[in-house]
């Protein structure tokens, strides 16, 4: 299996779940004691979060792009990035390293148009849902229209994420917020939801929701380990 160079979440809370989800999935497919080989790499959320505030996403961009290097020059074989709302600046880190980059959107995309799904709900931190950079890409390879909640809600979905979960703190009622929500959303024709930020998943199960979930984590993981396990194969082959 080939080595997957995760930048971490950014929040460590979600750099877990992934640590977790790419270590299950591993196994689930290949059985045995098998994990996901990885590296982990943590840079210091606090940094980030004041340079997301004060909008300079060129000294995030330098940042990602430090951190990707990091992990190649480790042997990372294939970049993952743990968060939605850092794919803002995903351009600096696959112009940085040699090896692939994966992007987060790409297997909820996927798995959204696999399902037959159209009209699609997002939830994630403001900069997700507001900003063109994840929607745009959606939109345009996969032709997904998305919704996203009102002002206010908007704004409340942002302050559970970083003021609760980022800090691994889970309440019942975020959770009814984040299910009423989505109950709007399915109202306004939303045929599934998008767990759009990496914390989410800490909240909301599918089971919490009254439309399909699609978990950009769990589904990154996924990708990322099919990726570590194929490369793997197909390069084993071509050295016969
Ligand atoms: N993990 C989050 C995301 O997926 C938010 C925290 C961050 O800013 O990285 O967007």
């Amino acid at each position: 299996m080939k080595t997957i160079g995760i930048i971490g979440g950014m929040s460590w809370e979600s750099s877990v779940e992934y640590y977790r989800l790419l270590n299950r999935y591993a196994k689930a497919r290949l059985g045995g004691h098998h994990n996901a080989r990885n590296l982990l790499l943590t840079v210091d959320f606090a940094e980030v979060e004041a340079h997301q505030r004060a909008g300079d996403w060129a000294a995030l961009g330098t940042q990602m792009a430090a951190a990707a290097r990091q992990l190649e020059r480790g042997g990372a074989d294939l970049v993952i990035l743990a968060t939605n709302t850092m794919h803002k600046v995903y351009e600096s880190i696959e112009q940085a390293v040699a090896v692939p980059f994966l992007h987060i959107a790409d297997p909820t995309g996927s798995a959204l148009r696999a399902a037959g799904i159209e009209r699609v709900g997002l939830l994630g931190t403001r900069y997700t849902m507001e900003q063109a950079f994840y929607t745009g890409r959606l939109a345009e390879r996969y032709a997904l229209e998305t919704l996203t909640p009102n002002e206010a809600d908007r704004a409340d979905v942002h302050r559970i994420i970083f003021d609760e979960l980022c800090h691994g703190v889970v309440h019942e009622e975020s959770r009814r917020v984040y299910q009423r929500v989505i109950a709007e959303l399915a109202a306004r024709g939303a045929q599934a939801v998008i767990l759009g930020c990496t914390e989410i998943t800490l909240l909301i199960k599918p089971e919490h929701a009254v439309l399909p979930v699609f978990d950009t984590a769990a589904l990154h993981a996924q990708a990322a380990v099919d990726w570590a396990i194929e490369a793997d194969r197909q390069g084993a082959a071509a050295a016969d």
